[in-house]
């Protein structure tokens, strides 16, 4: 690393985790010259597949943490479920971007919530609980319906559970299975959308397009962008994606999910400093993608445009939706991303198609 903080070509990136996120950013560092070098507890992971270099190891292996940090000129990780403990010892070897303060937050549902409201991002009514006892006075408070989530390790609608009259709150704690919880009232929500924003070393920061979200079984189905929702709206989703960015001093890439409720209020659900599934039509239909936005900001270089060059319909392939690649691959407008995965198993995420669509609905860039 030079004097200014810059890690220029021919730098190797370091990234904890080996799934489709980690097989994109190395995607988008090849062309720039980088090196990745992946570290996951898996064999034959989507991303070392396309990795110049990979240390397979457990995330509590110090040995071969300090020797990753040693072969690597800066570190970001590609999910939010890395202990904490792991970035904190790589800290002290290399910079490791977006910084750990920002993985913290994301990994606790009520931490999270907190700074939310504490930086003025409103949230949905929320209430911590850790035993049935305490559970039972969290809903009295929050009111019902309510969804009961883990306050760690839940992702993509795992570790859920809806509560009403019906609900017998004792069962429900006991199927959590956890410490804690956290109670959030039910959002009677118009939209999902999501706002993907990137930050430079130098603090510059930019938003890409929101987009609109649909999710099946708790996972991400479908996006459009951009969200169909008027101007303002969608420059104040940017805006708060800038927002949290700054107050978390981040560098690198943040999404926020919101919430657009019924009566036009914009409410954060939750945040991820990485790179994220609603942004993958970027790769496709953006000036710079997400993935090599995140190259850029964590190597301290300018940020990339984020002018969008086309509307985009971002499909999931979850399980046994991957054979839906042969119809796509047919239809002119689409691009077809598999990540590699040999094992299908229900929602697991095998790829994703973008439709490219034109630039005539809705926001022009
Ligand atoms: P999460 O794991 O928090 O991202 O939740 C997964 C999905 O569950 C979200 O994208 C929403 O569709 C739904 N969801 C989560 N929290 C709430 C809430 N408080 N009110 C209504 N729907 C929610």
């Amino acid at each position: 690393m030079s004097g200014n903080g810059l890690i220029a070509p021919g730098a190797t990136i370091g990234i904890l985790g080996g799934g489709q996120l980690g097989r994109m950013i190395a995607l988008a560092a090849a062309p720039m010259g980088y090196r990745c070098h992946i570290f996951c507890p898996e064999r034959d992971s989507p991303a070392a597949q396309v990795s110049a270099v990979t240390t397979v190891a457990a995330y509590d292996d110090r040995a071969a943490l300090a020797h990753f940090a040693n072969s690597v000129d800066v570190i970001t990780w590609e999910f939010e479920n890395i202990p904490a403990a792991t970035v904190e010892f790589l800290e002290a070897l290399k910079p490791v971007r977006p910084n750990g303060r920002a993985l913290r937050v994301s990994q606790n549902r009520l931490e999270e919530k907190n700074f939310l409201n504490d930086v003025g991002v409103p949230t949905t009514a929320y209430a911590g609980a850790a035993s049935a006892a305490s559970l039972e006075a969290a809903v009295r408070h929050i009111g019902m319906p309510c969804l009961v989530k883990t306050v760690t390790e839940g992702y993509d609608g795992k570790g859920q559970i809806r509560v009403d009259a019906t609900t017998n709150l004792a069962n429900a704690w006991e199927r959590l299975k956890a410490r804690e919880a956290i109670v959030e009232r039910m959002v009677d929500f118009d939209m999902e959308c999501s706002v993907i924003v990137a930050r430079g070393t130098d603090g510059t920061c930019v938003a890409f397009t929101p987009g609109e979200n649909y999710h099946a079984n708790g996972i991400l189905d479908t996006t459009l962008v951009p969200a169909r929702m008027p101007e303002a709206k969608l420059q104040q989703a940017e805006a708060i994606g800038r927002h949290v960015a700054e107050k978390l001093e981040l560098v690198g890439l943040l999404c926020v999910e919101l919430f657009v409720t019924k009566d036009g209020r914009l409410l954060a659900n939750e945040i991820a400093p990485r790179p994220h599934n609603s942004g993958h039509w970027s790769i496709d239909a953006c000036m710079t993608s997400q993935f090599e936005q995140l190259v850029r900001a964590i190597c301290g270089l300018p940020l990339g445009s984020v002018e969008r060059l086309a509307n985009a319909e971002m499909k999931n392939l979850i399980g046994e939706e991957v054979a839906q690649w042969r119809k796509a691959i047919t239809d002119p407008v689409a691009k077809v991303h598999l990540y590699g995965k040999t094992e299908i198993r229900a929602g697991r995420k095998m790829g994703h198609i973008t439709r490219v669509l034109p630039l005539n609905n809705g926001r022009s860039s």
